[in-house]
């Protein structure tokens, strides 16, 4: 991939000649550390031309396109070869989960996500999907829902989420699904508590990008996520230089298979860690420890600390039942404010209760507001982040 690219692709030429370094210079899995990282920013400002391998003819292949959560669009070409790669491991990753060939699913996804293609495959009843959008209310799209009867779900935590508490006041016998995966988003404690709670299953949660496909995935022992190795190499970073297994770091990422548009240590923005230890479970792909969700939305208080979102959303698992939806939005350092829709069990109290457990974590010198409303939307890529900060460290 590394010859390819340099071959065949404006961009990494110039970079590997911008740093004096060639594809004979790179020999094991620690000389890649030798290549300087890409950032999306840096791609996003090139001409498409420069990324793509000379010669492609675009006919041929698919084009996902991002709007981002940053408003400028974001698009990654690949062949129809390469996609069938990535839709391989997001299937293993399925069943091995539980899911059978045959399992009716609903899949939430932003309208653009839905393919115009379909495998041929499907209209024999193996790997039936019936795609619905996540800018819909799910009250109005429930008789279609139950229409398709599922065995299985998969979408945003958001998403799930509001299926769980619409299922909890209708009881439908056809909302009643054997797997549910999450993807695209953190999912927190609050979330997986709720869905197994309702739909007595657990939720297994997939992490991917759109860059890339599906990265890694929990087995049934959510003991960490399993890295789809043959797909790609995920290296834990800080400024570049791969830390010790268990640390926390930048999730940086090689597409082993992306030749039509190379993708060499990309950082991908997400926090995570490698983990050596070999899962219960018996298969052998390597474990990523956790995804603690978008490192530019870990929230840094005035005194300096970071929190990850994770945590910041764990906090709210023991609102489970009282809050339907929230967002947290840092607004400037020492100032936080908490969107909130009502739950079931609200009461009186909730907003005080939830103003002192967010004070007693986050320190006392940090102003909290909470705000009902009556709905949060997904912002414009789609997703639906739990946690938003504003405030940028360095
Ligand atoms: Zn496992």
């Amino acid at each position: 991939m590394i010859r390819h690219a340099y071959a065949t692709v404006p961009y990494y030429t110039r970079l590997f000649d911008d740093v004096g370094i060639t594809p004979d210079d790179i020999h094991t899995r620690e000389d890649v550390s030798l290549i300087p990282i890409t950032t999306k920013e840096a791609l996003q400002a090139l001409p498409l031309e420069e990324r793509l391998m000379r010669g492609v003819d675009r006919a041929q292949c698919i084009e996902r396109r991002t709007s981002g959560s940053t408003g400028r669009p974001f698009t990654i070409i690949l062949s129809r070869d390469e996609k069938e790669g990535q839709d391989i491991v997001q299937a293993r990753a399925m069943l091995e989960n539980g899911m059978r060939l045959t399992d009716r699913r609903v899949v939430f996804v932003a309208p653009w996500q839905i393919p115009k293609r379909r495998y041929w495959f499907q209209q024999f009843g193996v790997w039936r999907k019936t795609y619905l959008s996540v800018f819909d209310d799910i009250r109005d799209q429930f008789s279609a829902i139950e229409r398709a009867n599922p065995h299985c779900f998969s979408g945003t935590p958001a998403v799930l989420r509001l299926l769980a508490y619409e299922q909890r006041e209708r009881k439908s016998p056809h909302v009643a699904p054997r797997t549910l995966f999450s993807a695209a988003d953190l999912l927190d404690q609050s979330t997986r508590q709720l869905l197994t709670s309702v739909f007595d299953v657990e939720v297994i949660d997939l992490y991917g990008s759109l860059e890339f496909g599906y990265i890694a995935w929990e087995c049934e022992r959510h003991a960490g996520y399993h890295i789809n190795v043959e797909q790609i190499l995920l290296e834990v970073c800080d400024d570049g230089t791969p830390v010790s297994d268990g640390e926390i770091g930048d999730a940086i990422c090689t597409s082993l298979h992306s030749y039509t548009m190379p993708l060499i240590r990309y950082r991908l923005g997400d926090l995570c860690a490698l983990d050596s230890r070999s899962c219960p479970c018996g298969r052998t792909l390597p474990l990523m420890k956790l995804i603690a969700g978008r490192a530019n939305d870990a929230v840094t208080l005035p005194n300096g600390r970071m929190l990850t979102p994770q945590a910041l959303a764990d906090s709210m698992v023991e609102f489970g039942e009282i809050i339907q939806q929230f967002r947290i939005v840092q607004e400037r350092t020492n100032y936080i404010r908490i969107e909130l829709v009502k739950g079931p069990r609200f009461n009186d109290e909730t907003l005080a209760a939830i103003r002192t457990m967010l004070r007693g974590l986050l320190g006392d010198d940090i102003e909290v507001q909470t705000e009902l409303v009556e709905c949060i939307d997904p912002d414009p890529s789609g997703k639906q982040k739990a946690i938003v900060s504003h405030v940028h460290s360095s």
